[in-house]
C-alpha cells in the first residue's frame, strides 16, 4: 500500500486486491475496466470501463452511463473520480492510477490532470476524440502543471473489440428496423 492506507476507507468496501499470484498487474486491472465496459454495452450504453487503484486495490470501479443519467459527463473516468473523492480528504486523489478501456477524452484527461492522478493506463486509442495522444496530449504538455505517466496497450484487442462488436451491433439494429 501507498501512503493513503486502508484506514481511510470504508471497511464494509469489499475492495478487489491484485497480488503477485495474479500475474501481470496492468492486465488484471484492465480486466476489471473490461468487465465494467461490458455492463455498460449490457446498459446500451457505448462500452467504456474504468477502475481507479490505490495501493493494489480498486477503490472505484464504473462505466459509462451517459444515456442513462441523461448526464454528459457521465464518463467512466469522471463517475470513478467522483466516487474516490468521498474517500479522499483532499481534492487531490493523489498515490492512484486510472485505467480505462479507452484513451480518456478532453473532459475526463482534464479531470485527471485536476485530480493529480499519477498513472493513467489505457486499452486502445481513440482517434476521433483521445486527449492523451490521439488529438491531445494533456497528460503531457509542460505548459500545464501537472504531467503524469501513461501507458496504452494494455489489452489493446479486447478493448477495442468490445467497442467494435457493440457498433457492429447498433448498426445492424438499426438497418433491421
Ligand atoms: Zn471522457
Amino acid at each position: 500500500m501507498t501512503r493513503r492506507d486502508a484506514a481511510m476507507f470504508p471497511p464494509d468496501v469489499p475492495f478487489v486486491e491484485w497480488s503477485p499470484e495474479d500475474g501481470d498487474r496492468d492486465e488484471f486491472f484492465m480486466r476489471r475496466a473490461l468487465v465494467e465496459a461490458a455492463l455498460a454495452a449490457e446498459e446500451g450504453e457505448v462500452p467504456i470501463g474504468a477502475v481507479l487503484v490505490c495501493g493494489n486495490r480498486i477503490v472505484a470501479s464504473d462505466h459509462n452511463r451517459r444515456e442513462r443519467a441523461c448526464d454528459p459527463t457521465a464518463h467512466a473516468e469522471m463517475l470513478v473520480l467522483r466516487s474516490a473523492s468521498n474517500f479522499f480528504p483532499s481534492w487531490r486523489i493523489e498515490d492512484s492510477e486510472l485505467f480505462a478501456t479507452l484513451e480518456p477524452c478532453a473532459m475526463c484527461a482534464g479531470a485527471l490532470a485536476q485530480s493529480r492522478v499519477n498513472r493513467v493506463v489505457y486499452g486502445t486509442r481513440d482517434p476521433k476524440g483521445g486527449a492523451v495522444v490521439s488529438l491531445y496530449s494533456l497528460l503531457d504538455d509542460p505548459r500545464l502543471n501537472w504531467r503524469c505517466e501513461t501507458v496504452e496497450g494494455i489489452l489493446r484487442d479486447e478493448c477495442a473489440n468490445q467497442l467494435r462488436q457493440f457498433f457492429q451491433a447498433r448498426r445492424k439494429r438499426a438497418d433491421l428496423s
